[in-house]
């Protein structure tokens, strides 16, 4: 008989925290799971499934458009109602959280939900003053969004909140000019508002390759999408009809109708408890762990953002896979973080795997570079003058792929399956030697000389 009330007690029930209690329990432990708010986490319930519904709800405005050109009469301008795409995104979120949910209960994980702190190395205490014991205890609480340190932050939103609008602002800033204020810039402007990104560096997408993320801002600007560099917040303030006036780096204040603060997601460390267990911290208050996943109290672990190495879905879920197959289904691996891909599901999308051209002759001294700037035929019948960029970086002695970078439309979907070539370490020859897929987009790949 086990000395504990589970074998294992998951806190979070996201992307992570759900994959590491049912495969935990499919081994055969007894697994429990806390979550205060919704089961299926920050990717299910307020972020990139959503999202995605938002990016495809905003494509319309481009799509409907274009449909003249290709015999289509729509009439002009088409009207768009917020609330009931709003709405069927939030149906499909509880849909999913359903199936979330069944999967726990399938795989026979007890849920607990509300809040759980930790209380021990081998204890955690629930909001209702319950004490449940368990041989190890996993943190899945992922990330929270920042907000900045300066008067009036407390009148912007985040994209927490930004699936739940009552209506549609005229005018948007952004703040950050990451994923999520690139991703949001296309959904506002497709929707019809004008929306202007602020932020206190020079560029936007810092990690991504520099001539892809310059197409994206050269290409945003186009649209109208205005942007504001080196504008660090001073302070927001609140106007008498209502709307904010944003009073950023050394320019004129911008007037806005909505703020939405994008500057980076923080661990969800805060009255955690960690402290009570030695649990040790890093940067920005992200537990340290080791390549199994384990923090400095050896029954504690941690996946996922709350980790801060690779904030993305699928990389917590494979932290998740190889904790629970490494305690739980005497099966040990490690995830292998070389050449994840990610993409930034912008107006157009764009995605990366491997290094860019800088991180590669930082790394070999020099890099082959092949690139290939075309306008999709798509966009020609269409006029549309957005151009496609994709961008190979190949080693420049044995001719492997280092890296894959593309904007363009479809881009995510292109690379995803471009990234099992880079991953695998093939060579540009082997790309050379793959017959075109005529026409398409993709094909641009195996037609760089
Ligand atoms: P990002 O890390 O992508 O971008 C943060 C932006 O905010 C940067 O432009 C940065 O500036 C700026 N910034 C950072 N700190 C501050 C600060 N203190 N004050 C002002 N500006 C600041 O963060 P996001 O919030 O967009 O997204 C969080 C994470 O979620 C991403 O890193 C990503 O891992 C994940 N995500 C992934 C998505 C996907 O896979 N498609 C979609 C959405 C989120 P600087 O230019 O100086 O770096």
């Amino acid at each position: 008989m086990t000395r504990y009330d589970y074998d294992l007690f998951v806190i979070g029930a996201g992307s992570g925290g759900v994959r590491a209690s049912r495969v935990a329990a499919a081994h055969g432990a007894k697994v429990a799971v806390a979550e205060e708010f919704r089961v299926g986490g920050t990717c299910v319930i307020r972020g990139c499934v959503p999202k995605k519904l938002l990016v495809y709800g905003a494509h319309f405005a481009e799509d409907l458009r274009d449909a003249s050109r290709f015999g289509w009469d729509v009439p002009q301008p088409c009207a768009f109602d917020w609330p009931r795409l709003r709405d069927t995104v939030q149906d499909e979120v509880t849909r999913l959280e359903g199936l979330y949910t069944q999967t726990l209960d399938n795989n026979k994980v007890e849920r607990f939900l509300e809040r759980a702190t930790i209380t021990g190395p081998n204890e955690v205490t629930l909001a209702s003053g319950r004490k449940i014991s368990a041989h190890i205890i996993l943190i899945a609480v992922g990330a929270w969004p920042v907000r900045p340190d300066c008067p009036g932050s407390e009148l912007g939103i985040t994209s927490n909140e930004a699936f739940h609008l009552e209506s549609l602002p005229r005018r948007v800033v952004i703040a950050g000019g990451g994923y999520i204020a690139n991703e949001f810039a296309g959904i506002f402007h497709g929707f019809g508002s004008h929306v202007t990104i602020v932020n206190r560096s020079d560029t936007i997408l810092r990690s991504y390759d520099t001539q892809i993320r310059d197409r994206l801002l050269q290409i945003s600007v186009s649209k109208g999408i205005d942007f504001r560099f080196n504008a660090p917040f001073k302070k927001i303030e609140k106007q008498e009809d209502g709307s904010l006036l944003v009073h950023v780096g050394s320019g004129d204040p911008l007037p806005a109708d909505m703020l939405m603060f994008a500057i980076g997601r923080n661990p969800n460390t805060d009255g955690l408890g960690l402290d009570s267990a030695g649990v040790e911290l890093g940067k920005n208050g992200a537990i340290k762990v080791d390549a199994d996943n384990r923090s400095s109290v050896p029954s504690i672990y941690a996946i996922g953002d709350v980790t801060d190495r690779v904030q993305l879905t699928p990389v917590a879920i494979r932290e998740a896979q190889a904790f629970a197959d490494t305690i739980f289904g005497n099966k040990p691996h490690q995830v292998d973080y070389a050449a994840i891909p990610s993409a930034v599901f912008s107006h157009p999308p764009m995605g990366g795997v491997g290094l860019t051209e800088k991180q590669a002759r930082d790394q070999y001294g020099s890099a082959k570079i092949f690139t290939s700037d075309f306008r999709p035929m798509k966009n020609v019948l269409a006029d549309r003058h957005e151009r496609a960029l994709y961008k190979m970086v190949v080693h420049p002695e044995n001719d492997v792929v280092l890296g894959l970078h593309m904007i363009g439309p479809d881009a995510p979907e292109i690379l995803q399956a471009a990234a099992i070539a880079v991953k695998a370490g093939l060579t540009k020859q082997a790309f050379d030697d793959t017959v075109a897929l005529h026409p398409s987009m993709a094909e641009e790949l195996v037609l760089m000389r």
